[in-house]
């Protein structure tokens, strides 16, 4: 298996959003308890790190934080993710804004398809992430992203993912769409896959 990597820059956001959430004292206690680097813990650094680096960096916090809020964890990284949505559209490149300019003109029915495709390129782009549709709804597929511990034999773990979703079609229609994920690739699966209920 190839090594995993993330996005510096998500992983940037990821920090401000973790540190905005958990306070930065307790993620500072968190980080001496696990022994992550104390660098992660500043956003401009991290976003300075490579892709590899990055990805070790987005699991290790993950799991401090999975075990300090047990079983808040799962509505803690949601919204972590839902948060980092909107800070990772807000830091994008140019071309992934004028992109996101659009997808608020199109018609209504369009825009979860097109918030999707944004979310795919700041994932990491077509060979880590791909949207395909079934029946009426769409299946966003993540083949690379990494992934976060499995804990509690829980099926599907991506939670952070789960929540950008949730947040990117949140801010393209303006109403809660229904996700979820179906395969996950910490209990066995080839690939992460979410299901979005766009079918009504
Ligand atoms: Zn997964």
């Amino acid at each position: 298996m190839s090594q995993a990597t993330f996005s510096p820059a998500l992983l940037r956001g990821f920090i401000e959003t973790a540190r905005e959430v958990a306070e930065p004292d307790t993620l500072l206690v968190l980080f001496k308890q696990h022994n992550l680097p104390e660098a992660w813990l500043d956003p401009e650094t991290a976003g300075r790190l490579d892709a590899a680096s990055a990805a070790e960096a987005y699991v290790g916090i993950q799991r401090a934080l999975r075990l300090y809020f047990g079983r808040g964890a799962r509505l803690t990284l949601l919204r972590i993710g839902r948060i980092l949505w909107g800070k990772a559209l807000d830091t994008a490149p140019v071309g992934i804004k004028a992109q996101s300019r659009i997808v608020r003109g199109l018609p209504a029915g369009l825009r979860p398809k097109a918030a999707l495709e944004i979310l795919a390129r700041l994932l990491g782009g077509k060979d880590q992430v791909s949207l395909h549709t079934l029946d009426l709804d769409l299946v966003l597929v993540d083949r690379a992203s990494p992934l976060p511990d499995r804990l509690h034999g829980e099926q599907a773990v991506c939670y952070v993912t789960l929540g950008l979703i949730q947040g990117a079609l949140f801010w393209a229609t303006g109403r809660e769409v229904d996700v979820e994920e179906t395969s996950c690739r910490a209990a066995g699966a080839a690939t992460c896959e979410f299901r979005i209920k766009t079918g009504g």
